[in-house]
């Protein structure tokens, strides 16, 4: 029977952790490390994950600021906004929430950000160095799964990694962390995507299946090999009615009838999503520190 991978409290003992050390700061009689987020419009997904950033700022005594802004802000103003939190010494770090409306260019915003203060990771340079294997702040989903791979002491050293999914925030920066000379590296790693014919059967022969690719339950007990770990990136939300929210997430993995087959698997809620926000805060901290 499969261990359950339990990012929800993996993430707690991480925030334990960060709540410590700005309670020393703060003993030291410095101010506590700040967070400051950007949301453009009104998306009920990109608010409800800004909310939970917000939040876990404040459970670990963290400074933040909410920067909202309406669908129709121009790019040029966003990125007037960006170039203000760049200069200010007060913010230690920020993040744009994904997507942003069409008019926007999401990679001319991304590079538009200080990379010292990039704690999402996503910047050009902080992506570069981490296929590099050099410090930087790493991309948060990606570093949240190595971390998580890490506390439950989960060997990668020569097994088979299968990502499905290329994107850049999340396949192709799991890939290459998996890849390289380190504790939770050292795989041997295949990276599926929309144009890979024979998908299943490279599955088949993961030691370590992470799936990316935004596709519910996609991933079928058929396609995973006995005693694997199964990562679950996906988070789709999915209209239900039972629920007072109208909708559920959901997975990109079959979870009911693929647990069974695995030695680890995370579930979604609950597993990579809590993660993701332990890593940005992780990274604040960092570009805190830097100073
Ligand atoms: P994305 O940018 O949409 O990329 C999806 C990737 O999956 C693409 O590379 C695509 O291939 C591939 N793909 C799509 N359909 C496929 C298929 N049938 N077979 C094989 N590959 C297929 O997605 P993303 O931003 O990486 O996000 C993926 C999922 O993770 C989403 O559900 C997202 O909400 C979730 N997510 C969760 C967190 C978290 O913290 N939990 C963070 C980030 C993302 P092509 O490149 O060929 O199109």
């Amino acid at each position: 029977m499969s261990k359950c991978l339990d990012g929800k409290y993996i993430a707690s003992l991480i925030r334990q952790e960060m709540a410590g050390e700005t309670a020393e700061i703060a003993a030291q009689g410095k101010r506590p490390p700040c967070l400051a987020v950007i949301i453009v419009g009104h998306d009920g997904g990109s608010e409800a994950y800004v909310a939970n950033k917000v939040k876990a700022c404040a459970e670990v005594g963290f400074t933040s600021k909410r920067l909202a802004f309406e669908e129709d802000i121009t790019e040029d103003l966003l990125l007037k906004q960006i170039a203000a939190l760049n200069n200010d010494d007060s913010v230690d770090g920020f993040i744009v929430q994904l997507p942003l409306p069409r008019h926007i260019n999401e990679q001319t915003v991304i590079e538009a950000i200080d990379y010292h203060k990039d704690v999402d990771g996503l910047h050009p340079i902080n992506m570069g160095k981490t296929v590099l294997g050099l410090p930087c702040l790493h991309p948060a989903t990606p570093s949240g799964i190595i971390e998580l791979l890490d506390r439950y002491d989960i060997q990668t050293e020569g097994k088979h990694a299968v990502v499905i999914g290329r994107s850049d925030i999340v396949g192709k920066p799991i890939a290459n962390m998996l890849l390289q000379k380190t504790r939770r590296g050292n795989a041997t790693v295949t990276v599926c995507h929309s144009r890979t014919p024979n998908l299943t059967e490279i599955c088949q022969t993961a030691d370590i299946l992470i799936a990316a690719l935004g596709k519910p339950l996609f991933v079928k007990a058929d396609m995973v090999k006995d005693g694997a770990v199964v990562i679950d990136v996906g988070t789709t939300r999915i209209a239900d009615p039972t629920r007072k929210s109208g909708y559920r997430l959901c997975g990109d993995v079959d979870y009911d009838n693929v647990a069974p087959k695995c030695s680890y698997i995370t579930p979604v809620p609950g597993g990579v999503g809590p993660m993701t926000i332990a890593s940005l805060l992780r990274n604040t901290m960092q570009a805190y520190k830097r100073k």
